[in-house]
């Protein structure tokens, strides 16, 4: 059978109180349409049989597929597969390799099993089971008949799926995606670029005859905080030769984006510049201070900033600028702490107290107080400072006191790529 259809049940009272984020939704989803699979709704439930099984019927009468993820635990309010199984007239049945698999997950963990993780071996007879490598509920999936009107043989997957986030994708991933593209007729084909430096209705309307003239692939326009990206997405139908159409869009792109393109896939800015200071062997400090540290722990989220990064000063007050980095006092007493030369001086002192190749300096009016008549909120000074000397840029950035300093801390990786390439 093909697969054209689907909808996302998501079950678990946690959701629907609002105590945990509805993650995994937002995971399959995008999953979908990589499959080419059209999502028709998401759907959040409690924890409750009756509501359950309405639910999955009344999905199971529109969408080819119905995922449900969660409800999957030893405890009593963990129904969805005694639910699922119920409505598509299945007997749960134990399991004897998933109950091996349970036990062997709390062996390797040095723990006692507790007696009520056997009820996650039961499993709807004839299932497809799916393994879990990072927890103990099994995942499955089973037909549902559920004849209509044009089609009285008409049949529905039901996907099951654990509600731990990394349970959960690891098992999609690994175990269901490939089930499921074999069902799909179409496949899409994925591409990002990213852009800095531009906004999203500006850099739309850069390629506005692109955008309105594509079928396939099409262009959409995201805006993402301080920076925004277009995804392309090419179809292709199953049997159909598969041609890449995408590359000479981008080479357009390229052409009229220029440097703005920052990254064409999916690395985030700062990736972007550690990898460049990474292939270069060049190190890297901050002087911070209206994003006083966030610049330094956004760069440690990296796996490997030690290669690169050595430290940084947050130098949030004038004495700390003067007495650690060597602001002059002329430079805060006339121009002040938010200034070109400031930064400047503040990038210099950086790099010859840490002694790196770079130096990357930031100050600026967080607001929403602290502003002049010459000095608004959302006026930011960074530098950047190497051997072949040092370069101030000034940006004026809007929005409130912590999306003034998120957006700093991107400016300040992307003074680094610019620099760099
Ligand atoms: P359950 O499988 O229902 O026992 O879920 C176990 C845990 O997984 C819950 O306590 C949540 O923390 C998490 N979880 C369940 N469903 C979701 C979801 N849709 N998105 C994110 N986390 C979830
Ligand atoms: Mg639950």
């Amino acid at each position: 059978m093909s697969i054209h259809s689907a909808e996302i049940i998501c079950v678990g009272t946690e959701l629907l109180m609002g105590n945990t984020l509805n993650t995994n939704s937002h995971f399959l989803a995008q999953e979908m349409v990589s499959l080419g699979i059209s999502s028709y709704r998401q759907i959040v439930v409690g924890d409750n049989e009756e509501r359950l099984a309405e639910q999955i019927k009344e999905s199971a009468q529109r969408a080819d597929l119905v995922i449900m993820t969660g409800g999957l635990g030893p405890t009593t309010d963990d129904i969805t597969m005694a639910v699922a199984a119920k409505v598509a007239g299945r007997e749960l049945v134990f399991d004897e390799d998933s109950f091996h698999d349970i036990t062997e997950y709390f062996r390797k963990m040095c723990r006692n099993m507790p007696k009520n993780n056997r009820k996650q071996a039961m499993l709807p007879e004839g299932c497809t089971i799916f393994k879990n490598h990072n927890g103990t509920a099994p995942g499955a999936m089973f037909d549902y008949a559920c004849p209509s009107e044009q089609d009285p043989d008409r049949i529905v997957k039901f996907v099951l799926l654990p509600g731990p986030p990394s349970e959960m994708t690891m098992m999609f991933n690994e175990e269901v995606r490939p089930v499921l593209e074999k069902m799909s007729d179409t496949k899409f084909i994925t591409q990002f670029v990213h852009l800095f430096g531009i906004g999203e209705s500006e850099a739309a309307e850069r390629i506005g005859d692109l955008i309105d003239s594509q079928t396939n692939p099409t262009i959409a326009p995201y805006a993402a905080e301080g920076e925004c990206f277009f995804r392309i997405t090419q179809r292709v139908e199953k049997n159909e030769e598969e041609k890449d159409l995408i590359s000479p869009l981008i080479a357009v792109m390229k052409e009229r984006f220029g440097q703005c393109i920052y990254e064409i896939g999916t690395r985030p800015l700062k990736q972007v510049a550690f990898d460049m200071l990474l292939e270069k062997e060049m190190t890297v400090c901050f002087a911070e201070s209206c994003t006083a540290g966030m610049v330094s722990s956004e760069f440690v989220d990296i796996p490997g900033a030690s290669n690169v990064f050595m430290g940084s000063v947050v130098s949030y007050g004038n004495k700390v600028k003067s007495n650690l980095l060597g602001v002059s006092d002329d430079v805060l007493d006339n121009l002040g702490a938010v200034s070109r030369e400031c930064a400047q001086e503040m990038a210099e002192g950086a790099r010859k107290l840490l002694g790196t190749d770079i130096a990357v300096s930031i100050t600026g009016i967080a607001g929403p107080t602290g502003e002049s008549a010459t000095k608004p909120v959302g006026l930011v000074y960074l530098a950047i400072s190497d051997k072949n000397g040092t370069e101030v840029k000034e940006v004026h950035l809007s929005g409130n006191r912590m999306r003034v300093r998120r957006k700093a801390v991107l400016h300040a990786f992307n003074l680094i790529r610019m620099r760099l390439s």
